[in-house]
């Protein structure tokens, strides 16, 4: 006999959820000229975080990190006007994602989520050999009744909304999210992952204290703080679910470089407010380029825009490959009910003039 993964681990694809665009771009031998397609901070990460890095490179990398994280977990406590023991930190929040499932499931248990919504989620749940149970999006949004009613069904573990949305740019009112959370049974948890949290409008994300114990909030400083590659998150929530993550997380996960740039950026405002203007402009821009070509873009609270394509999947598939031929990178929802959509993701003005340069020769190119 030889070795072998166990039962479950052979019973799953082989796969990450994702085809990057470093492998896209092995298998074509083109670099993309326009990176739309990861809902990255293309505009780059604040100076103070640089610096920050930079300093870490030169006097504290060979240390292992503070495994308890304890000053960039209490900047982050400060911020959110919570206690260090509501805070928790990730590599981010997919690490968080998979460490969340592992603690507050068993194996068989069911988890809720939307069809089409965040696949790593997913890829998380069947890891653990938990079962997914999904609800259609409406309109474009989560549905948070059928949500609510999907979880009180199946008796569920745990229910995941992301709010604002990926892959729509969707999102819910603070007050639907709250009045959510405290429809669901107590022993269920509500995952809340705000990945877009700081692209959102005032009032999306509820007050903490609007919320019942049993939700867990999570955040990044990937999206609207450009720090993706560093891999960092946290987790807020109730002191209670949050110390559980002690007993499992690998201690020395989230980097002494991480830590360090994430201190900085989280207290660069002035630099996160001129970025959250980007973001908006760039949207703006995304939005009147799709105009031009009878593309239909769905509000944001993103850093990204939705765009219905007006025709079925099979043409929303293929608009997005002819711009991959064309060295734009975006991605695209595949669920039935969102598949005719494309996502393009907010950039620096010389990836968007390429956009708007490729995008109707990808047109005729499928028409
Ligand atoms: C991008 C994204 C993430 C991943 O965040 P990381 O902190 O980089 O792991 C998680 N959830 C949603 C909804 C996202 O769009």
């Amino acid at each position: 006999m030889s070795v072998q993964a166990n039962r479950l681990v052979q019973s799953l694809p082989a796969t990450i959820p994702f085809v990057a665009p470093e492998e896209t771009e092995r298998q074509t031998g083109q670099v993309f000229k326009a990176r739309l397609g990861a809902n990255e901070g293309n505009f780059g990460a604040s100076p103070a975080a640089i610096a920050a890095m930079a300093a870490a490179a030169r006097h504290d990398v060979w240390k292992y990190s503070d495994p308890s994280g304890h000053d960039l977990r209490a900047a982050i406590a400060a911020k959110n006007g919570l206690s260090l023991a509501q805070v928790q930190l990730g590599a981010g929040i997919d690490g968080l994602l998979g460490q969340t499932v592992r603690l507050f499931s068993d194996v068989g248990d069911t988890i809720v989520t939307s069809l089409g919504a965040y696949p790593t989620f997913n890829y998380h749940v069947a890891a653990y050999g938990r079962q997914l149970v999904t609800v259609p999006y409406v309109g474009g949004f989560e549905d948070l009744n059928a949500l609510a009613q999907a979880a009180a069904d199946h008796k569920a573990a745990i229910v995941y909304v992301s709010n604002p949305d990926n892959p729509m740019g969707s999102w819910w009112p603070g007050q639907a999210i709250a009045d959510f959370a405290h429809s669901l049974a107590a022993d269920t948890l509500l995952i809340l992952d705000e990945a877009y949290g700081e692209t959102a409008p005032a009032g999306t994300l509820p007050d903490h204290a609007a919320l019942p114990a049993n939700v867990l909030r999570m955040r990044t400083f990937s999206k609207a703080y450009g720090l993706a590659g560093l891999r960092c998150g946290y987790v807020l929530g109730d002191a209670s679910l949050v110390g559980a993550f002690d007993k499992i997380r690998d201690h020395f996960g989230v980097n002494v470089m991480a830590q360090k740039a994430a201190l900085a950026a989280l207290g660069d405002e002035q630099w996160l407010a001129g970025t959250l203007e980007q973001i908006t402009a760039s949207k703006a821009r995304i939005a009147a380029i799709a105009a031009d070509n009878h593309l239909l873009a769905h509000a944001s609270a993103t850093n990204f825009v939705t765009l219905d394509t007006g025709k079925g999947a099979p043409w929303a598939n293929a608009l997005v490959a002819a711009l991959m031929e064309r060295q734009v990178f975006v991605r695209k929802p595949m669920a039935p009910g969102l598949d005719h959509c494309i996502r393009v993701s907010v950039g620096r003005a010389e990836e968007l003039d390429w956009f708007e340069q490729q995008l109707p020769a990808a047109i005729k190119a499928i028409e």
